[in-house]
């Protein structure tokens, strides 16, 4: 089995959106997952594997948003472990502060072009979660392109390497955004809910949110609990969806 794990900040101090994970949650979820002896997908084999699900159990820690607190605390903790994950940077904020988000989120800041190189480096998965973090369904179609492409090509440039995995930016897209992101040239994109069916539809591959009050990770990948996350990712989804809007609200 496969599961697939969305994670945003690791912080001691968060913010009201829930969206964080303290540095010691963080590594309690970690140290569950290697009492249960499960690997983490890797650079070289997570296309492989979310084709051809293999029987043993794997995951994938995924962060996105690119915030400089993964670097900070999430990154040594999975090397202690010796395990990878993948992160998706929002490319005009790179080594930036937060300023796409509502002000009353608190200001964060982002990786750097160095740390991204960095986790590059250790064997992690670098993809794109666009250039702004727009809505991208709301998007004309040149300014649709701009988001895919530049993205992609900026964190190219960053890490010598090409990029294949895009995260939509609130997991929203629609069937214009996805052919758009094949056009592009990523072979996989993820987005934030739903239940892991396979064969996967690689442009809309759901991932599991983990927020402040997931003490354990192992009732996160219980099936028992399943029915009960998929509704609250359900609800987590429709605030989700109001972010751009308030945004667009407060920044006229
Ligand atoms: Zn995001």
């Amino acid at each position: 089995m496969i599961y697939l794990l969305q994670y945003h900040q690791i912080a001691p101090h968060g913010n009201c959106s829930g969206t964080f994970v303290t540095p010691r949650i963080f590594e309690n979820h970690i140290k569950e997952l290697s009492k249960m002896e499960i690997k983490t997908l890797t650079r070289e084999n997570y296309m492989h594997l979310l084709l051809h699900p293999p029987n043993e159990n794997f995951v994938l820690i995924t962060f996105d948003d690119g915030y400089e607190n993964v670097y900070k605390y999430a990154f040594p903790i999975l090397e202690k472990y010796g395990l990878k994950a993948a992160v998706f940077p929002i490319t005009a904020y790179i080594g930036k502060v937060n300023l796409w988000e509502v002000p009353f989120l608190g200001r964060h800041a982002h990786l750097s072009r160095s740390q991204i190189l960095e986790l590059y480096k250790a064997g992690w998965i670098i993809g794109s979660h666009t250039v702004t973090h727009p809505d991208l369904r709301k998007l004309d179609e040149q300014k649709l392109k701009m988001e895919l492409e530049i993205s992609k090509k900026s964190l190219e440039d960053i890490i010598g390497d090409e990029i294949q995995a895009l995260s939509y930016p609130y997991g929203l897209y629609n069937t214009k955004v996805k052919k758009a992101v094949r056009d592009a040239g990523y072979n996989i994109a993820f987005k934030s809910a739903g239940k892991l069916k396979f064969p996967l539809d690689f442009l809309e591959v759901p991932r599991r949110s983990v927020y402040i009050s997931d003490f354990f990770i192992r009732t996160k990948l219980n099936p028992t609990y399943e029915k009960y996350y998929l509704l609250f990712e359900r609800l987590a989804n429709y605030f989700a969806r109001l972010s751009p809007v308030y945004h667009t609200i407060l920044s006229k």
